[in-house]
């Protein structure tokens, strides 16, 4: 299925059907009751949907508006940043290779994943090569949208079509009780409150996928049964005054906050206590985090997802505040 947030899918509703916010939630209420709870909000909304007629998803090929679970898309944009192609070896022993870009248009910009045959093609790409993107499929990787070319994917350098160049997009400075999940990517500042143990999860060497556990045996759904490598997630409480917020940190950003490296982490996870002066090192210091908010809805709450983490620099803000005032 596809996910889509149940906010975004209220709206959809209400924009095709005119019925009203209050109108739309009461007939989920009423379908999750009538099918004793068995079905989530979200599902209850696609069913509505669908027999109100309503298509709740349509690729219009606009990166911001990519879902995880969407097949067959297409998007058209340009180079934004190439990176190095990955080789490895398949559970299989024949080698494989992988190979990311990231692509911009005018709402966004996303990853492209290219797998096998298609990861060769970054040795042409540059920043500013227009690109087209032909049957990519769209899955989710640590809360961003990402589109995966697989074997029926195409991918086409210098279309026809006319990509206009991706202006540098301004990030805007937000307070945190201004953010909004609408998938913006912004600036937040503030001071760290509290840090949090690190989370750690087994995923496949190889493709970097979290691993589930079958009967006692990591196994990756592409790779099979694994050894499993580590990533790992660091939550700290951001405060900046208006509001507090978690933000949630992955692996190279964890790094980055923390100042430590991929070998420190993996320590912690078995040696735990030495995590915890960092606890108190960390207290009241002041960071600057690019990234999205986003709803946990396991939690019900809105989190941010950084994906850039510097350290505040002083009189950058005093800078920003005397311009400001
Ligand atoms: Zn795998």
């Amino acid at each position: 299925m596809i996910r889509m947030p149940l906010p975004d899918m209220i709206t959809k509703i209400k924009e095709a059907s005119g019925l009203s916010d209050e109108d739309i939630k009461t007939k989920i209420d009423a379908k999750c009751t009538a099918l004793s709870g068995l079905i989530s909000k979200e599902g209850a909304a696609h069913i509505i949907a669908n027999e109100l007629g309503i298509k709740l998803v349509e690729s219009n090929g606009k990166i911001k508006d990519l879902l995880p679970g969407m097949r067959n898309i297409q998007v058209l944009g340009r180079v934004t940043q190439v990176y190095e192609i990955r080789e490895f070896q398949r559970a299989d022993g024949t080698p494989g290779k992988v190979g990311n870009f990231l692509l911009g248009d005018e709402t966004g910009s996303t990853r492209i994943v290219c797998w096998g045959k298609h990861a060769d093609i970054l040795n042409e790409l540059s920043p500013g090569t227009p690109v087209k993107v032909m049957s990519g499929q769209v899955r989710e990787n640590r809360g961003y949208a990402e589109v995966h070319l697989n074997d029926y994917s195409k991918i086409q350098l210098n279309p026809e079509e006319h990509i206009p160049e991706v202006a540098e997009r301004k990030i805007e400075r937000k307070q945190l009780n201004e953010l909004q999940e609408n998938g913006q990517e912004v600036e937040v500042m503030g001071t760290v409150v509290q840090l949090f143990d690190p989370k750690y999860f087994e995923t496949c060497p190889q493709c970097s996928t979290r691993l589930k556990d079958v009967e006692g045996q990591w196994s990756c759904g592409q790779h099979g049964t694994v050894e499993p490598d580590y990533s790992y997630l660091v939550n700290v409480f951001l405060d900046d005054g208006t509001e507090n917020m978690r933000v949630v940190l992955f692996r190279n950003q964890a790094e980055q906050l923390l100042s430590k490296t991929k070998e420190d982490m993996l320590n912690y996870r078995l040696e735990p206590a030495n995590f915890e002066p960092l606890k108190t090192e960390l207290l009241g210091e002041q960071f600057k985090f690019i990234g999205r908010a986003k709803r946990n809805t396991f939690f019900d709450r809105i989190e941010f997802i950084a994906n850039k983490v510097y350290k505040a620099n002083p009189e950058e803000e005093i800078a920003r505040i005397e311009n400001n005032g």
